[in-house]
């Protein structure tokens, strides 16, 4: 017994040690450095070899080509979230660092100029004095002294007119930065965040709003069955359909695979119908396989719809939404309840 229990041992750490070598062997293949993300997506990779993820490598690996940082963060897995989040703190940081040197630039460029006009009125000054002393006026260092001035006017515009154009690039950077902390980058909707602002913004306005919350009915089997690839993909597919049918309104990415929609200046039962017809467009597509062709079956959303009271907190009318998207998953899914 004991025999049999230290053999079966043996036999999991040999497949655990088989296992690693081939993400090694995968990583080192494609010069890929070891990074928690790629070490994923190798394991991935390695572990379902007719997955999709593996059929996606093998389309750009084909005749011997080697993968690059950039494929495997576009072709993605779990990881791509990540090193797309890590890529966006890595230059929201280096923004930081240049708007710092900026700043610190111009402080030092005014400084300077200031210390330059000062030491040119000292010069006016000097000059000044020197020719009421002599009791003559000399042209010769008049043209002198404001040939220095002209010179140095002219520097100094130059280097504020690289300042202010450098500036105006950095300000332009910045509200891409801040647009794109609003956005969700696999669907390009507006993320949580912007929802919660734009709630606040509309709820201070005191127009009528209602608020829905939808989510993809048995999206973990849908998963782990055709791979987290074109899970991702079906949620772009969603995404758009919403927006679409729920255009003038505002369709966020909540997270995950919720999506929440605040529809502003319509009462409930219009709200619940254009959500519902969103619904019957999504359930009626027949989505295929981009490779393939082949069929990915039905999909399908519930969701809670609610009206919005006057001034009521975010908070309340999601978890009430909330709490109705449940019944609505109790009642058999691919269907919507309001209240
Ligand atoms: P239910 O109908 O009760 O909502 O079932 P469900 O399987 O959809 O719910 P559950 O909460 O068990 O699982 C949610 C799944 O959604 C699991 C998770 O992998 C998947 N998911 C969440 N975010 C993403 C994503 O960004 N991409 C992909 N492909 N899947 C995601
Ligand atoms: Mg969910
Ligand atoms: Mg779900």
């Amino acid at each position: 017994m004991a025999g049999s229990g230290t053999t079966m041992m043996q036999e999991a750490e040999e497949t655990t040690r088989r296992l690693m070598a081939r993400v090694t062997d995968f990583l080192c293949a494609h010069h890929l450095p070891p990074s928690p993300a790629n070490y994923a997506f190798a394991y991935q990779l390695v572990s379902n070899p007719d997955g999709m993820l593996a059929r996606a490598v093998a389309t750009i690996a084909d005749g011997g080509v080697r993968l690059t940082q950039a494929d495997l963060d576009r072709i993605g897995g779990p990881g791509a979230a990540d090193a797309d989040a890590a890529r966006q703190v890595a230059h929201n940081q280096a923004l930081v660092a240049r708007t710092h040197d900026q700043v610190l630039g111009f402080e030092t460029m005014v400084r300077e100029i200031r210390d330059e006009t000062g030491q040119f009125g000292d010069d006016l000054a000097a000059g000044a004095a020197a020719m009421r002393n002599a009791g003559s006026v000399r042209i010769d260092e008049v043209v002198e002294i404001a040939g220095a001035m002209v010179n140095r006017v002219r520097s100094a515009e130059r280097r504020l007119a690289a300042a202010t154009s450098e500036a105006s690039e950095l300000r332009q950077k910045l509200q891409e930065a801040r647009d794109n902390a609003r956005r969700d980058p696999l669907t390009a909707l507006p993320n949580r965040r912007a929802l919660e602002e734009s709630y606040t913004t509309a709820a201070a306005s005191r127009e009528a709003m209602c608020f829905a919350v939808c989510d993809i009915d048995s999206f973990k089997s849908f998963n782990d069955t055709f791979g987290h690839l074109v899970g991702d993909r079906v949620l772009k597919a969603i995404a758009d359909l919403l927006a679409d049918h729920c255009a003038g309104h505002l369709v966020a990415r909540y997270g995950g695979e919720e999506f929440a929609v605040l529809f502003s200046g319509i009462a409930l039962d219009e709200a619940l119908a254009l959500l519902d017809r969103a619904r019957a467009a999504v359930a009626g597509k027949r989505y295929r396989l981009r490779e393939t062709n082949a069929p990915l079956g039905a999909i399908t959303f519930s969701a809670g719809v609610t009206a919005a009271a006057p001034g009521e907190p975010l908070t309340d009318v999601f978890e009430r939404a909330d709490r109705l998207l449940y019944a609505a998953k109790a009642d058999g899914r691919n269907c919507l309840k309001a209240g």
